[in-house]
């Protein structure tokens, strides 16, 4: 049976790194704090919220929460950003995507300082992971690679290959997975013969949004495979972009759906927060 790369173990023990390190800090007056702007009342995005707001609590970052009513204009939106972007105790700014069909999502991700985007998502933060420099990375591509690494399984030299193209996923993911030395290729919708793609993989790193498309035609004996997909079955269960059971007899190591890349996100966002204070001061 494959190695069960367990994202809730993984992401309990970064948060604890993170706790001691928040105390430490603590001791020597640095404090840490994310704002977190919610527009509207989506039940989805209550709940990623609060989740945030509960692991901020865990780990001793204090957060500060705006929930604004749906017909927010963009303006008001807009002008909030760049009072917590003079504010000079917030290290970090979260709106919650999406947004409101009227507010150019765009626009409101361009506003956030570029040294307070712990969501990796500001143009200047995507081009810095592109070229090389320092800046935030998107957390569920950086939560993949923190699996990949605490479970021991090296990424230079391998074949990787990312199946999705999204801004916030899959071409982040490709470029940290180049960042580690990886021979990475980008598969995506209009990618010919995919199975002949993704059989070439070390690393499938599956980032569809097609619940459990990714059966074991598409993987290479011995591969790692990495589920990005959260999608809710028939009966009202999660599952991913890959059929697990059908993958895992046939794989190295595989990460579960709920359980894997999922609890990832958070951490990696509290640590970019935590990064963001430290290197404010
Ligand atoms: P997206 O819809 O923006 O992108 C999907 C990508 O898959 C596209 O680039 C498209 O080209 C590609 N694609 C679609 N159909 C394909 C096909 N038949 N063959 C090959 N490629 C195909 O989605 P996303 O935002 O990147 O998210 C992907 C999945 O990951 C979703 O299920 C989403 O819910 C999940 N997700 C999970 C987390 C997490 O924290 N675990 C975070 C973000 C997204």
């Amino acid at each position: 049976m494959p190695q069960i790369i367990d994202g809730k173990e993984i992401s309990a023990q970064i948060k604890e790194e993170l706790k001691e390190k928040v105390m430490a800090m603590k001791k020597e007056g640095i404090s840490v704090c994310l704002a977190v702007i919610q527009v509207g009342d989506d039940p989805a995005s209550s709940v990623y919220v609060g989740n945030k707001k509960k692991a901020c609590a865990y780990i001793g970052i204090a957060s500060l929460s705006y929930e604004l009513p749906e017909e927010t204009t963009q303006e008001e939106l807009l002008a909030l950003i760049d009072k917590l972007n003079k504010q000079k105790d917030v290290d970090g700014i979260l709106v919650q995507l999406p947004v409101p069909k009227h507010i150019d999502e765009d626009a409101v991700i361009r506003a956030i300082a570029p040294e307070k985007d712990v969501d990796g998502f500001h143009p200047q933060s995507v081009g810095a992971l592109c070229i090389g420099q320092r800046g935030f990375v998107s957390c569920t591509p950086a939560g993949i690679i923190q699996l990949l690494k605490r479970s021991g399984i090296e990424i230079a030299g391998k074949e990787c290959v990312v199946i999705g193209r999204s801004n916030i996923v899959g071409k982040p993911m490709a470029l940290l997975l180049l960042r580690e030395n990886g021979t990475v290729t980008v598969a995506h919708s209009r990618t010919k013969d995919l199975k002949e793609v993704t059989k070439r993989a070390d690393i499938l790193v599956a980032a569809v949004g097609k619940p459990k498309m990714i059966t074991r035609e598409y993987i290479k004996e011995g591969a790692v495979v990495i589920d990005v997909g959260i999608h809710r079955n028939e009966n009202n269960k999660l599952c991913g972009d890959v059929d697990y059971d059908d993958v895992a007899p046939v794989c190295s190591a595989i990460t579960p759906v709920p359980g894997g890349v999922g609890p990832m996100t958070i951490a990696m966002l509290m640590n970019n927060c935590v990064e963001s204070a430290a290197l404010k001061r």
